[in-house]
């Protein structure tokens, strides 16, 4: 895909010389996702620095009939950053948009650009006392317009909610090239239709969010971690149910490995080891964690990891003794997607289900996976207090080149899906629809939520010029990149 001297021109009048990226070796980051399972392709990447920028660059590439993609971090994995190879398109990156606003600890409130990556507002927060709680095995490259765009989830929901839950305001650049300003740091504000929620999961197909308001909690001055070994995922969920009596809101995170799952990050991740002596066939990994210090936090956890024992519950824990052990069990939780992606062609499903059908779901969807020709090999990982499993099926890969494997995956995914629509429950709990489940969406929304979802997308984008082919099937008014 080549751009024309006046395409290229305009964009870089636009953010300068310097920020406009055409080399073909630059720009094949922007064309892949970060499984590289995907590639598409691009006129050219543009790095804007202010909203200013951001909004002149949709406006021309409205005029010009261009597609624009809005790229965070690129670590999504459902295909939303992708730029579609048919349409002339400008990925829009937001990386220089990263500054920090301003912070009112009194307000428990931070506002900051887009391009944000996750970690530096955590860093940001505690470094004035206060916890931004979301939590992401890529929160060192993510970036806060990305967590909102696919309104990511994570290991803390269970106590913060996900990031819908975490935005009080936002400020976004309409697919006209508008720049909506409702950066309101606002607990209670009832003046008529939440827009925000609507940017909020929109996969950039509404517009480019280029700031947001976040809210703040309290740093926490206790915090306890456990490492458990479990034979069944039923016996997770009962102790799930325990710890929550027992800790009520301070249990923070409850996360569920299966053996194969953590054999896979023992392996290809260096420096990592099983904190348990004995191998279990499933590893819970929780945390709680308490904003007042001094309190009786480890007691509780620790009596009730003894009672379940003794119920049989569980088989074995190891309490953490130092928060450099605390760092080295959520290594294991946080290095499961690295491990994956090297260990072969991996697909991982990010279904979500009623927390009591979590067993019925693995055993079914498992069961279903390994009657396959292929026969893959399935491990599970997962968030068990939101119902999130992620089901992985690694495919051999000898003698099939990447169409074979891609329709195989297609084929095995759908089951998959199946199975957790029949249990009640969601094709994508965290990840997005993106362009990789855009047309199974169909399958299971509601006719009349994917209209209102489409009209809604019709209203503010009619020409269907920003991020096109995401979420919706819909026509896009963008030029054919063929015709250049
Ligand atoms: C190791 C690893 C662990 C992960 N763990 C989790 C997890 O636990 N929970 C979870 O939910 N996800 C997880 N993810 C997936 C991913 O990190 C999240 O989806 C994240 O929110 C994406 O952020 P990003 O900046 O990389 O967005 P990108 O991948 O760049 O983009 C994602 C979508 O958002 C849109 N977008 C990006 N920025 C903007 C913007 N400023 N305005 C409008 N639209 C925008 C894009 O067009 C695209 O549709 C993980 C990924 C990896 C690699």
């Amino acid at each position: 895909m080549t751009a024309s001297a006046e395409t290229l021109a305009a964009l870089s009048a636009i953010v300068g010389p310097a920020h406009l990226v055409t080399a073909a070796g630059e720009l094949e980051k922007y064309e892949r996702d970060w499984r590289g399972r995907y590639r598409g392709a691009t006129l050219c990447a543009v790095r804007p620095d202010s909203a200013d920028q951001v909004a002149a660059v949709v406006r021309y590439a409205r005029a010009a009939r261009i597609a624009v993609v809005p790229q965070g971090g690129n670590t999504g994995m459902s295909a939303g950053a992708l730029p579609p190879a048919a349409l002339a398109n400008v990925v829009l990156c937001l990386d220089r948009m990263d500054k920090l606003r301003e912070i009112d600890p009194a307000g428990n409130t931070i506002t900051v650009e887009a391009g944000c990556t996750l970690a530096a507002i955590q860093q940001q927060a505690a470094a004035h006392g206060r916890l931004f709680p979301m939590a992401l095995g890529s929160q060192g490259s993510c970036q806060i317009g990305g967590n909102i765009s696919t309104n990511a989830g994570g290991t803390a929901v269970l106590r913060f909610g996900n990031m819908r839950d975490l935005v009080l305001g936002l400020e976004v650049v309409l697919p006209d090239g508008r720049l909506w300003s409702g950066l309101r740091a606002l607990r209670k504000d009832n003046t008529g239709y939440d827009l925000k929620q609507l940017f909020i999961g929109a996969e950039g197909t509404l517009g480019v969010v280029t700031a947001a308001v976040l809210k703040l909690f309290p740093q926490p001055k206790g915090r306890v971690a456990a490492w458990v070994g479990l034979d069944s995922l039923q016996h997770a969920v009962e102790l799930l149910g325990c710890l929550q009596e027992s800790c009520g809101e301070r249990l923070s995170s409850f996360e569920v490995m299966s053996r194969g799952q953590l054999d896979l990050v023992l392996h290809h991740i260096p420096g990592t080891r099983d904190p348990l002596k004995s191998a279990h066939p499933w590893a819970v990994l929780l945390e709680a964690t308490d904003s007042r210090a001094g309190t009786d936090l480890a007691d509780h956890i620790q009596d009730t990891l003894a009672g379940a024992m003794n119920a049989g519950l569980l088989q074995d824990a190891a309490v953490a003794a130092s928060e450099r052990q605390v760092a080295e069990f959520w290594r294991l939780r946080d290095s499961v997607s690295e491990a994956n992606r090297n260990s072969g062609y991996s697909v991982s499903h990010d279904t979500s289900v009623p927390i009591a059908r979590i067993p019925e779901f693995v055993q079914r969807a498992t069961a279903a996976l390994r009657a396959r020709r292929s026969d893959p090999q399935v491990v599970a990982v997962g968030h068990v207090g939101d119902g999130n499993i992620h089901l992985v099926a690694i495919f051999p890969r000898a003698g099939k080149d990447a169409t074979e494997l891609q329709r195989e995956a297609d084929a095995a995914s759908a089951e998959v899906h199946r199975i957790a629509a029949e249990l009640g429950g969601s094709i994508s709990a965290e990840h997005g629809i993106g362009g990789a489940k855009r047309d199974e969406l169909k399958l299971y929304k509601d006719p009349l939520e994917l209209g209102l979802m489409q009209g809604i997308k019709s209203l503010l984008d009619p020409g269907n010029l920003m991020n096109p082919g995401k979420l919706l099937d819909l026509p896009s008014e963008a030029r054919l990149a063929d015709r250049r």
